[in-house]
């Protein structure tokens, strides 16, 4: 067996707790080539949206960086993945190739033909790590040996055990050989041509130690109020971590280490509920994988089959509108108008946008999870799928149909002073608290005085809330009896 290992880089892109990488300095290697191959076209309809290509390209920099000050070096190819590790393995003589699994269909797919191919190869060993979540998906099963459809249940089963210790981050790499080429970050095209991208970059810090630093703030600034500010979009309440997650700048076991490290150091009574709450997230997160693996076409069909002859609506106007963030409902527009500028939207207003697509304007939910892939920085194909399911009331553990969010009454609640709204709407900036989730009702005076004339400075509501609420229960009458 030839000693040199082919470390292929997927969203794994860390040093520190990376199995595949501690299995490569461990194993009898004098030589480790890490490799990261960019190959959209085997990722089906799901390959990188745009605001996630901004993210990769940025986060490949900070590694490529990483690598070198360790004394290693990122090899960047282009796929088709196959025939890239094929040639990798005739240009570096490797004799293995390490990774760490990932679990979106269509990767699983490519990932079981490379693996197959490459085995044929008598002169290859392969091997695949856990790296991304928390449990193998196929590890955990209901009494009954089904996957778990609830999140709860499963939360209990898999909250208690144990989970393995963070591997420590190398001091030093070998070397790559200099006759192994590599393309740069920019050569992969990755940035658009209009660079909005410098907006996102205002915002975020990609790469792994960005990704450190985020979970240091969260734990300084906001982890032990976690649970009762994670709802108000207006405060920074919670952890901004999921592209890093998304993209394994940060491990799942990272964080639950880290989080109770934490907790032991805190001087004062700990504030275990709220970091319990947190890490029930980073639970839910494990739970989107596990429905995922068990229900690969969760992506494009609900789960619950009655909802294939929901009778949906076909308003491109209205879906237009809802994207631009001009509905004429604050609440939704904020989210619509934070999600533009900055690739994010607090979890409180994604579930009000959702709900609102889905329910007051009766557009399929496959709509909003296709504009979300494109503009998240965070858009992760569990995440996202399990998120717009659950609004629309199709997917597993979902808000019932008839459970319709109110997006003004969310404001009211969770956004009581309009600070969320007058950042992000600033047209509205100069409407009272009292009206600012609801400028249709206001009086024409408390317009007049703020300055805004419906309809012109800023939209009448596209839909009318009551009505279309009652539309919607309608429409759900016709499918809810069918089997
Ligand atoms: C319609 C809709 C679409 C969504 N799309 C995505 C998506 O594409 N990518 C994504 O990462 N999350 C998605 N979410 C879940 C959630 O909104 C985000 O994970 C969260 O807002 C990220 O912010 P944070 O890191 O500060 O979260 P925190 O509250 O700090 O949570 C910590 C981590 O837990 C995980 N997490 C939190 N909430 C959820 C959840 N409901 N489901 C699964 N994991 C969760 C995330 O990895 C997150 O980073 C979606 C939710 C909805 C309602």
């Amino acid at each position: 067996m030839k000693n040199r290992v082919i470390l292929w880089f997927r969203r794994d892109l860390r040093l520190a707790d990376n199995p595949a990488l501690r299995a490569a300095l461990d194993g009898d290697f004098d030589s480790i080539v890490p490799v990261f191959i960019h190959a959209p076209d085997e990722l089906g309809d799901w390959a990188e949206g745009g605001a996630q290509r901004v993210w990769l390209h940025d986060s490949l920099r900070a590694l490529a960086e990483d690598l070198e000050t360790l004394g290693s070096r990122l090899i960047i190819r282009q796929g088709p993945t196959l025939d890239t590790l094929n040639t990798l393995i005739e240009e570096s003589g490797a004799g293995a190739v390490y990774w760490n699994r990932l679990y979106d269909p269509p990767i699983i797919e490519r990932d079981k033909q490379v693996k197959k191919a490459l085995n044929e190869r008598e002169d290859v060993d392969v091997d695949s790590f856990q790296a991304h979540v928390l449990f193998e998906p196929w590890q955990i099963e209901t009494q009954q040996g089904q996957p778990y459809k609830v999140f709860t249940p499963f939360w209990k089963r898999i909250k208690g055990e144990p989970i393995r210790a963070p591997l420590a981050r190398p001091d030093q790499l070998p070397a790559v050989w200099s006759c192994i080429g590599s393309l740069d970050v920019p050569d992969l095209g990755l940035l658009p041509e209009i660079r909005w991208d410098e907006k996102i970059r205002d915002c975020w810090t990609p790469g792994e130690s960005g990704a450190q630093q985020r979970l240091e703030t969260f734990l300084e600034d906001a982890a032990d109020n976690y649970d009762d500010e994670r709802d108000y979009p207006a405060i920074a309440g919670t952890s901004y971590l999921s592209p890093h997650l998304h993209w394994g700048e940060i491990s799942p076991q990272q964080i639950m280490h880290r989080t109770e490290e934490w907790l032991d150091e805190y001087e004062g009574p700990a504030p275990r509920e709220h970091i319990e709450s947190f890490q029930s997230e980073i639970g839910w997160r494990d739970f989107a994988h596990h429905v995922l693996y068990h229900f690969p076409n969760t992506p494009d069909e609900p789960l619950d089959t009655r909802f294939k002859s929901f009778p949906w609506s076909d308003d491109t106007e209205a879906l237009n509108a809802w994207q631009a963030g001009r509905t004429g409902i604050p609440m939704v527009d904020a989210g619509m108008r934070e999600l533009w500028a900055t690739g994010y939207m607090h979890n409180r207003v994604r579930m009000t946008v959702a709900s609102f697509l889905t329910k007051n304007l009766r557009i399929a939910w496959q709509h909003g999870e296709r504009w979300f892939w494109d503009t998240l920085v965070d858009a992760d194909l569990a995440n996202n799928t399990l998120g717009w399911q659950w609004a629309a009331g199709s997917g597993a553990d979902a808000a019932p149909f008839f459970r319709i969010f109110n997006p003004a009454r969310q404001g009211e609640r969770f956004d009581a002073k309009g600070s969320y709204v007058r950042r992000w709407v600033p047209e509205l900036s100069d409407m009272p608290n009292r009206h600012i989730h609801k400028p249709w009702d206001a009086p024409a005076e408390v317009l007049k005085k703020a300055s805004i004339e419906l309809g012109k400075d800023y939209p009448k509501p596209i839909v009318d809330l009551k009505a279309s609420r009652r539309e919607a229960l309608e429409a759900f009458d016709q499918i809810k009896n069918e089997s």
